[in-house]
């Protein structure tokens, strides 16, 4: 009986008209398709994407090189080298991320206790040379000092739910 159904249904194209009639019904609705990059959809202060070191309004970076980004991050993305400074405190002499094998889980940005590294909301970049894939320590704070304005906003914006 099912496949007599069936042989019916396929014989007077049901199928094809009720994706015809799908079709239809959206002809006059509001269309979901954006032109990008003019048009872009809405941004959530959560989004994950290039990083930034980020330094305090003084000017010093943030970063007491505690390696915590490190050690959590599950695609082994990040590379810390450090040294005590002549006042005794601790920096990193080497930051650098692996593009290729970051996977944007943002696991960094949430264990760090001083706000240090952090993902932006830049989500348009390219590599054109072998090894631009690597961020260095001197890139990620020039990528910081760009974008403090926006990332401040966006945290301040988020607080609330942290
Ligand atoms: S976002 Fe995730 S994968 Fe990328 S560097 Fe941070 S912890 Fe590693
Ligand atoms: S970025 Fe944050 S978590 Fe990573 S080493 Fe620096 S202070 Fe520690």
């Amino acid at each position: 009986m099912g496949r007599i159904f069936a042989w019916f249904k396929g014989l007077l194209l049901v199928e094809l008209l009720q994706g015809m009639w799908l079709t239809f019904k959206y002809l006059w609705r509001p269309k979901y398709t954006l032109m990008y990059p003019m048009e872009k959809t809405p941004q959530s202060p959560r989004f994950r994407g290039l990083h930034a070191l980020r330094r305090y309004p003084n000017g010093e970076e943030r970063c007491i090189a505690c390696k915590l980004c490190e050690a959590v991050c599950p695609a082994l993305a990040i590379t810390i080298d450090s040294e005590q400074r002549a006042d005794g405190t601790r920096r990193t002499t080497r930051y650098d991320i692996d593009l290729f094998k970051c996977i944007f889980c943002g696991f960094c940005e949430e264990s760090c206790p001083v706000d240090s590294i952090v993902e932006t909301h830049v989500l348009e970049y390219h590599m054109e040379k072998r090894g631009e894939n690597i961020l260095t320590k001197p890139q990620l704070l020039a990528l910081g000092d760009r974008l403090e304005a926006g990332i401040a906003e966006r945290r301040a914006a988020d607080a609330p739910y942290r």
